[in-house]
């Protein structure tokens, strides 16, 4: 059953091949034998989706199905959820019980979708390698010694091993895209306000957006066209149609230019992935895309300005958590004075990487700094858009590299903050100008999965899903299964 997409799983369940309490069972099972081994999950709610399945089968036979009704996902630890902690990934956050479903659990499971758990992460969506959680590491299923990629690293992971249909995630800075690079499988970062933040975890407010980590774009599809939507209870949230993407991906190919930044396969590019790419974007070209060079002059300013502009929101998000109403408090808390209580609270409910980013967000917000870093940043960031814009008025995607190597070995960089944050030079970019974009399996470098990025206009995600469906058509590396997962 699990050798299925999430859109073939649909159709078994649509047409009684299995049922979905026989499919969560399937999969549940699968979770206890392999995720000793990959610590993709913080939580498994066994009993909830068992309780979510019966229901889903009653849907079904009442003629109330939608086409997730009876699919099992896993949701990343960031989404709250009223029947079972969301931790973030962080001790702050161990005991913590939301009182409230984010938006994106409430319209999947609206939808009869079946949450089989929620899935590992670094702490706060902070990282590249999930590395940092306090949960521990993950680890890749194509390789049990390398990083599966981060934030969303159990999603990835839960998604590539075959532990649940689909699964989501949140991208702030490439946390959908580099995960599903690393893991081989699809992963889709809609437009800036396009799923609603309702319930999410905050992160950078201005970048975060959820998405989807699946097999397919066509998987994707199917999620996002009911995760995505105007929410009231999102201030950023975009007030625009959903439109129909699982059908539209059908619609016969159009014409379409490709633009490809020269400068993203400069010498940064690891050969294997540079050779996995040049495949694919010849493939492109046989279904019938332009290939037209282009620059992103600025792209190289894409990591010092995220790391700038992403700290100092999230110094400020990250404040409420105090101990005070909820989170972690110190068993000593109580036995000094009000600023030993924070201290001893924020102290030891945040890891190293959760801190760091704290004291760097105060550092560039205090007076004195905020011009030459904040708002210096706040500049280059308009500068990378403006890159994007002149891009889009000449050719209908971008595409190049999710990441600039495959996956590396856990430890690896855990060492050095700053080669960690090179990972995302070709991802964030598109966070900072809150456009879509996507990655693709689309080959290997020696034994490890290669992801090809597209990035679109705002609202492009329909040609996004279309060209990366079409692509998964011609070639079958989203069909490739890590060994021992099959
Ligand atoms: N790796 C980046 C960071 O550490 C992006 C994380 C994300 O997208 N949530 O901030």
């Amino acid at each position: 059953m699990h050798d299925k997409t999430l859109a073939q799983t649909a159709e078994a369940l649509r047409t009684g091949e299995v049922s979905a309490l026989e499919l969560t069972k399937h999969y549940l099972a699968r979770i206890a034998r392999f995720d000793d081994a990959l610590n993709a999950f913080i939580t498994v709610t066994e009993e909830h989706a068992l309780a979510q399945a019966a229901e889903a089968d009653r849907r079904m036979a009442a003629g109330e199905a939608t086409p997730l009704t009876g699919i099992p996902i896993a949701h990343k630890d960031i989404f709250c959820t009223a029947h079972v902690r969301t931790s973030c990934g962080s001790r702050m956050l161990d005991n913590f019980i939301a009182p409230y479903d984010a938006t994106v659990v409430e319209r999947l499971a609206r939808a009869g979708a079946v949450v089989l758990g929620k899935t590992n992460m670094d702490e706060f969506a902070m990282g590249s390698s999930n590395e940092t959680s306090y949960y521990g590491a993950v680890r890749n299923p194509w390789d049990h010694d390398a990083v599966p990629g981060g934030s969303s690293g159990g999603s990835a992971a839960v998604v590539s091993a075959r532990l649940a249909c689909g699964a989501t995630g949140t991208d702030t800075g490439g946390s959908i895209r580099q995960p599903a690079a690393l893991s081989g499988i699809t992963g889709l970062k809609p437009t800036y306000g396009r799923v609603s933040r309702y319930g999410m975890v905050a992160f950078a407010s201005s970048l975060d957006q959820a998405g989807t980590l699946t097999q397919t774009a066509e998987d994707a599809a199917l999620l996002l066209e009911t995760m995505a939507g105007f929410d009231s209870r999102d201030s950023t949230s975009l007030d625009e149609p959903v439109p129909p993407y699982s059908t539209v991906i059908d619609e016969p190919w159009d014409d379409l230019t490709i633009g490809v930044p020269e400068n993203f396969f400069d010498e940064g590019l690891d050969a294997g992935n540079a050779a996995a790419l040049g495949a694919a974007l010849g493939e492109l070209e046989k279904l019938g895309a332009r290939l037209k060079s282009i620059r992103l002059d600025n792209v190289h300013l894409s990591v010092p300005a995220y790391y700038v502009v992403a700290p100092a929101e999230a110094s400020s998000n990250l404040s409420r958590f105090d101990g005070v109403r909820y989170g972690y408090r110190s068993p000593e808390a109580m036995t000094g004075n009000l600023n030993e209580f924070y201290k001893r609270n924020r102290g030891e409910g945040f890891g190293a990487e959760v801190k760091r980013r704290i004291l760097i967000g105060t550092y560039v917000l205090s007076t004195g700094y905020y011009d030459a870093y904040y708002l210096k940043a706040q500049k280059v960031r308009q500068l990378i858009s403006g890159d994007f814009a002149r891009a889009f008025a000449e050719v209908d995607i971008v595409a190049g590299p999710t990441t600039p190597t495959p996956a590396f070995r856990i430890g690896q960089k855990t060492g050095d903050p700053v080669e960690m944050y090179l990972n995302d030079i070709y991802t964030i970019g598109a966070n900072l100008a809150g456009l879509p974009a996507m990655s693709v399996p689309c080959g290997f470098a020696g034994a490890l999965p290669v992801g090809l990025q597209l990035i679109g206009p705002h609202l492009s995600e329909s040609r996004l899903l279309k060209t990366a469906h079409y692509f998964q058509r011609a070639t079958d590396w989203h069909a490739r299964v890590p060994p021992g997962y099959d």
